[in-house]
């Protein structure tokens, strides 16, 4: 499983700056889907073999005057908690100010380690830069430049150092799902539906991370795992007011997936956290079922809004099959396993590179990519790079400047040919000169 660094400091320390250069080469990796509002507080990062995952805590900062006690956000204590690694910023030019003295109390507590970090340190002697930080009491001060790049790979091969290499291969073979969505929207509900169906098999607690359960179960023959993040099996023994929203819990349950099956509430509108929710499963690359949930008791006009609100705000998940059922009365849920089904084949797919590369000239001949001044990208041979989600390398010449819409354009041409519905794929591009 993936660590989870969290990012934390006051305002105007560098935090953004650091998550831009923590994530960067990542994100590079996902095509710009018109409609996804990318959330620019979580992302996926990698040092050397080590991946990881980032949260900035500041997207979550209350606004405050200037003068009122500086109070850390609910959001950032739980991040605080169920972080693996705690990355703790100051400013190096400014020094020592009272807020970072009481991030500083409040950090001592935590039972994660905690990097002290004196940012914009560039040009500066690291001994000069650190010297007054040692007085927060958090170890060896590191010094730092997150514009500049300096220290930030040292930095982050200290924090990952104990963590995991990435994994290899994918350990099961069956589709290994999670439910996720925002509070509400019936998760608990169709879990018990999907489960209270079927055959539980075992409450696999081994490799059991945090409070999520692996439970096996097995459908009309074929296998399954369920990841069940807290709060969802558990839940009605525990007050529904204490159940939290967790950004980590779901991120991490989306990684350890190979598919996610994603839950809206057809009676309420569809908001920015279900776009939010919907682009970590999007980001992570993990073939993606939608339910749209609580679709009884709907008369028509409302089943054309709620489909008119999705199409408008979610049509980046147009590679996605979206399912109208109630789990509440255990409605559509045959059909949402033929989906899972679909969507894990798609996401595990091997692609072959001789028809690969046949759809590729196919896509050419059709469209040449754009001219960008004197020279015509060249598009060679295409072949697999990876699986869940399918990654297709395209191989050839001047290929930087090929822009996002004829990367899409193919994509769309290898997703008909192969008939991957239900996952996302990624184009990746390797030139030669
Ligand atoms: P945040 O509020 O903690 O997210 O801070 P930002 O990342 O928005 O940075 C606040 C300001 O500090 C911006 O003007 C950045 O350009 C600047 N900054 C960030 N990192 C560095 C650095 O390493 N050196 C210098 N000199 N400035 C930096
Ligand atoms: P969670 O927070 O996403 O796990 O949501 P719950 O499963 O606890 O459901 C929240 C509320 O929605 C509960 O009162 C459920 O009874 C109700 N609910 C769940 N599924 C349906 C459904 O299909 N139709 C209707 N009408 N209500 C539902």
């Amino acid at each position: 499983m993936k660590p989870t660094i969290a990012l934390v400091g006051r305002p105007n320390v560098g935090k953004s700056t650091l998550f831009n250069r923590l994530t960067r080469s990542r994100d590079a990796l996902v095509a710009d889907q018109p409609g996804l509002t990318r959330d620019r507080h979580y992302g996926h990062g990698r040092v050397g073999s080590k991946p990881y995952l980032v949260i900035d805590t500041g997207g979550f900062e209350p606004v405050v005057d200037e003068g009122i006690l500086f109070e850390m956000a609910k959001q950032t204590l739980q991040a605080v908690d169920e972080a693996d690694a705690i990355v703790f910023l100051v400013d190096g030019r400014t020094g020592i100010t009272p807020q970072d003295k009481i991030i500083a109390n409040r950090l001592r507590r935590s039972n994660q380690p905690v990097y002290l970090v004196v940012n914009k340190a560039e040009g500066m002697r690291s001994a000069v830069a650190t010297a007054e930080f040692h007085e927060l009491a958090l170890g060896e001060p590191l010094s730092i430049s997150a514009s500049h790049g300096d220290g930030v790979r040292e930095l982050m091969e200290m924090v990952l150092e104990h963590f995991p290499d990435a994994e290899e291969e994918p350990k099961v073979n069956h589709p290994k799902f999670v439910i996720i969505g925002r509070p509400n929207v019936g998760k608990s509900t169709l879990v018990n539906a999907v489960l209270g169906e079927d055959r539980v098999i075992a409450f696999d607690q081994a490799g059991t991370t945090r409070d999520s359960i692996y439970i096996d179960f097995e459908r009309e023959g074929r296998q399954y795992t369920i990841i069940d993040t807290a709060g969802v099996r558990r839940r009605g023994k525990v007050d529904e007011a204490i159940e939290k929203f967790s950004v980590i819990k779901t991120m991490q349950a989306i990684e350890d997936a190979n598919v996610a099956v994603l839950v809206l509430d057809a009676q309420l509108d569809i908001s920015e956290q279900d776009a939010t929710i919907a682009g970590f499963a999007l980001e992570a690359g993990r073939a993606l079922v939608v339910a749209v949930n609580k679709w009884d008791n709907l008369d028509n006009h409302q089943k054309e809004t709620i489909k008119h609100e999705i199409a408008r705000k979610l049509g980046f998940l147009d590679f996605a099959k979206f399912h109208y059922i109630s789990a509440l009365e255990r409605k559509g849920v045959a059909d949402l396993f033929k989906s899972i089904d679909e969507a894990y084949r798609a996401a595990m797919t091997k692609l072959q590179t001789p028809k690969l590369t046949r759809i590729l000239q196919l896509a050419v001949e059709r469209q040449l990519p754009p001219r960008t001044g004197p020279i015509r990208p060249k598009l060679r041979y295409a072949h697999q790079g990876g699986m869940n989600p399918p990654i297709i390398v395209v191989h050839g010449n001047a290929l930087s400047k090929i822009p996002d819409s004829y990367t899409r354009y193919l994509e769309n041409m290898f997703r008909k040919a192969f008939q991957l519905q239900g996952t996302p794929l990624r184009v990746q591009y390797k030139s030669n000169t």
